[in-house]
């Protein structure tokens, strides 16, 4: 079949973070995408935090190819509030306070690798919020760190792709998807490749969804210009507002905010912020893990493929893992084993 008897080159199933990634970087390649989204309970990419960091806090290591996948995020989503005329990709620094002086010795450590140690700095924050909080053991700073506003992200793209007839809000299901030898068709639209960005709502081999829960809170004259972490990450927003959190659940994934999260991120929280706090929010999703924390990329049927795992780091990992999975669908570039989502059939 010719590439004019489809209505599009490519269907989306999913209009979340994996999916609106992969709608642009396809479009920027000059092919016809349509999205097909319903707004499912658990979502995650509308509760993400945003926040973009190359250090993994708990081993004081850089997450998976940081370097790499920082460069590509920062070019991708600059030039996406420029198409879009929105800010989004908000540069901001990120302060650990060290919970005990073995935490800052390890940072220390740290700091001689010749790899990390542009990424990080020790005790330099100038932040006037930062200098008053109670910290025995000192601070560390992560550099090249940011926040993206996902939720207005999602919003334009969502606006903008309904305009223009790419995005239908409905749910696809299973009996749906009429698959053909050349292609699929699913509601009337057809193309030769349908890529699932479903997220947590997918039942692939290798997922291990995993729940998460956070607050935005008011704090009036906190004035905090920076990111913070300890115990819990606080991100400034704007207006006296914060985002706190997340938390980690592998059990009742689907359950739900719990007030025990409530109490536990207030009680982080309080530990270096001990002031009076509003709770304007409580936002918890599912993220779409997978048992090796790496994407999950590449072909799953002779016209399907999957885009998922993006786990707890979304926003890091979706620009690159778009331009990795476009390369190999469309150029036939080799696929990286570490995210072939064969690696969970064998
Ligand atoms: C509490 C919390 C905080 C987080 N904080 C951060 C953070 O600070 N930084 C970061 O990088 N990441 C963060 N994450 C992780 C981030 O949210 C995820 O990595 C990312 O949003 C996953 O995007 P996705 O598109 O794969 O999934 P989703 O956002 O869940 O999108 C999937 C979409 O597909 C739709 N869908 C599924 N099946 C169908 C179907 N059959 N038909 C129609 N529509 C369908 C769903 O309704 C949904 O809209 C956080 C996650 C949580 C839960």
């Amino acid at each position: 079949m010719s590439r004019s008897s489809f209505t599009h080159d490519v269907i989306i199933i999913g209009q979340g973070l994996a999916g609106v990634v992969l709608f642009e970087t396809l479009t920027e390649r000059g092919l016809r995408v349509m999205v097909f989204d319903a707004p499912l309970e658990g979502r995650a990419s509308v509760v993400a935090a945003g926040m973009v960091n190359p250090l993994v806090f708990r081993r004081t290591l850089l997450s998976w190819r940081a370097s790499e996948m920082l460069a590509i995020a920062g070019a991708f989503y600059r030039d996406l509030q420029l198409q879009y005329e929105a800010s989004l990709w908000h540069p901001l620094p990120l302060i650990e306070l060290f919970p005990t002086a073995q935490e800052a010795g390890i940072w220390q450590l740290r700091m001689k690798d010749p790899e990390m140690e542009r990424f990080l700095g020790l005790g330099t924050s100038t932040d006037q919020a930062i200098q008053v909080m109670p910290q025995p053991y000192g601070h560390g700073e992560v550099k090249r760190c940011a926040w993206l506003d996902v939720r207005a992200m999602l919003a334009i793209h969502r606006d903008r792709a309904l305009a223009s007839g790419s995005l239908a809000e409905r749910k696809v299901e299973e009996a749906d998807i009429v698959r053909s030898s050349d292609g699929v068709e699913i509601h009337g639209r057809s193309a030769p490749l349908l890529v699932y960005c479903a997220g947590p709502f997918s039942t692939g081999a290798g997922m291990v969804p995993v729940r998460g829960e956070g607050l935005t809170v008011r704090i009036p004259g906190l004035d905090l210009g920076s990111m913070l972490h300890r115990g819990v990450f606080v991100i400034p927003i704007g207006n006296d507002l914060y985002r706190v959190g997340s938390t980690f659940a592998w059990d009742n994934v689907w359950g739900g905010a719990t007030a025990e999260a409530r109490r536990w991120l207030l009680q982080q929280l309080e530990r270096s912020i001990p002031r009076p706090v509003e709770v304007v929010d409580h936002w918890v999703g599912v993220r779409p893990a997978s048992r090796d924390r790496r994407p999950i990329l590449g072909r799953i049927g002779p016209h399907e493929a999957v885009f998922n795992g993006l786990g707890s780091r979304g926003v890091l990992l979706a620009p690159w893992s778009a331009q990795h999975l476009a390369d190999h669908l469309l150029t036939g570039a080799p696929l990286d084993p570490e995210v072939d989502p064969a690696r969970f059939s064998a």
